[in-house]
């Protein structure tokens, strides 16, 4: 039984995240979707919102697990018996950052391996934080994530029009 981790912040979960869980989950017998719960940092959703919008978007995928894990992802790799790291890839900008975690991670568990996976073309622009600053501005975001990212990004910024609609 070979089980992979993709490990991310997914404040919240896209399309494009979503595609990588997919053609994951077509590869491996068992694909861990790990949400990083970083005390350090204030995310925009919850540690809780953020799952249960990954397991909403994700029960399609039968094999596809939803777990947090804080501290560091070698040690929760070794918690989860698994030695395979899935990362996304967009463009040569991510290439960098992901190349400096992967030998990082080599360093601290060298029994482990990162392998990357390449995004298709329609979420190639796709990135957690550019979704929320699109739909803060009031641009349209409903054909990039999830309908329950959609509808939770609804409720965390109401629209202009929508604070108005309740006064009416
Ligand atoms: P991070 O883990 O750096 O906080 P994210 O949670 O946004 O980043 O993403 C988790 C992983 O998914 C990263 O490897 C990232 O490169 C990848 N990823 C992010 N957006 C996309 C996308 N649109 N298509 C494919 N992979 C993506």
């Amino acid at each position: 039984m070979i089980r992979a981790v993709y490990p991310g912040s997914f404040d919240p979960c896209t399309n494009g995240h979503i595609y990588i869980a997919e053609r994951s989950a077509a590869l491996f017998d068992e694909v861990v979707f790990a949400i990083l719960h970083n005390p350090q940092k204030v995310p925009t959703f919850t540690i809780q919102e953020r799952e249960a919008m990954a397991r909403e978007a994700l029960s399609h995928l039968p094999n596809v697990k939803i777990l947090s894990f804080e501290g560091l992802l070698v040690d929760f790799m070794r918690k989860q018996q698994s030695k395979i790291i899935l990362r996304g890839l967009r463009a040569l900008s991510d290439f960098e950052y992901e190349f400096q975690l992967a030998q990082m991670n080599r360093q601290l568990a060298s029994e482990i391996e990162t392998l990357f996976i390449a995004t298709d073309a329609r979420y190639s622009y796709l990135s957690s934080r550019s979704i929320k600053e699109v739909f803060r501005f009031g641009g349209s975001v409903q054909k990039l994530v999830p309908p329950g990212v959609y509808r939770r990004l609804r409720e965390k910024f109401p629209l202009p029009e929508e604070d108005f609609t309740e006064f009416l």
